[in-house]
């Protein structure tokens, strides 16, 4: 179900729950772009356990008792931060709405997400309420085939995936991922943020999402007590 931080997110704080990716029956708002960037599908190809663990979570949330499931998986493991999809993204309506409810109902844990769902309206209405919810940070992934998304709700910010070194992201993009053929680059100074793992700069260690946090902390420097699960509302 949820697994424990990566190479990437850390090893300690951050949590994930992924699907399959690479397809329009679990990424319905892909573009030609990040598919054919995807890191995602790329970890499938060359991890057949991984798969198989995304493929099985894809069953998982199709069950009734899903969300109670990750509820009391979260709960049990007291896990503070969750990024919902390394891998996949909300493939319904029905499935955003029970991410929803999961989020809803754990208001002590941080959860964080970036969607290109965000380009089906039936899902991103239920994202846009999602993203309202304090204990969440959401993310509209966007690059030169969406442009950037008119009507940005408040609280949500838009990340570019910049795949050429004439991709220039826009200047209302909030962050930066680059392919990585250009993350040796260092990126020019100015403009909008590039992810610290892919901004060129040497560093004797990479930096890991937990420690660098500008994705899904709230509030910077805030606090992330242990989860409680509130009575059904
Ligand atoms: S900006 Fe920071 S938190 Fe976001 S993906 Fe990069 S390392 Fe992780």
């Amino acid at each position: 179900m949820l697994t424990r931080g990566n190479y990437k997110l850390g090893q300690d704080r951050i949590w994930s729950f992924s699907l399959p990716s690479g397809t329009t029956e679990t990424c319905p708002g892909m573009t030609p772009t990040c598919g054919s960037h995807c890191y995602a599908v790329a970890l499938e190809r060359y991890r057949p356990a991984t798969a198989n663990a995304y493929r099985r979570n894809l069953e998982l949330s199709q069950r009734r008792d899903f969300a109670r499931r990750v509820r009391a998986f979260i709960v049990a493991h007291e896990i503070r931060i969750v990024r919902i999809h390394v891998g996949g993204d909300f493939y319904s309506p029905r499935y955003a709405r029970t991410w929803l409810r999961i989020v809803r109902r754990l208001p002590r844990v941080t959860f964080y997400f970036y969607t290109r769902a965000w380009r089906v309206l039936a899902i991103r209405a239920v994202i846009n309420r999602m993203a309202a919810l304090a204990n969440c940070v959401a993310w509209f992934s966007a690059d030169r085939d969406t442009g950037v998304p008119a009507d940005v709700p408040p609280r949500v910010r838009v990340a570019w995936l910049m795949t050429a070194p004439d991709d220039t992201p826009p200047a209302s993009t909030n962050l930066i991922f680059r392919v990585r053929r250009l993350r040796r680059v260092p990126h020019p100074t100015g403009g909008s943020p590039v992810c610290p793992n892919e901004n060129g700069a040497v560093r004797a260690r990479p930096t890991t999402c937990e420690v660098c946090g500008r994705c899904w902390r709230p509030t910077p420097g805030g606090r992330f007590p242990l989860p409680v699960i509130q009575p059904d509302l």
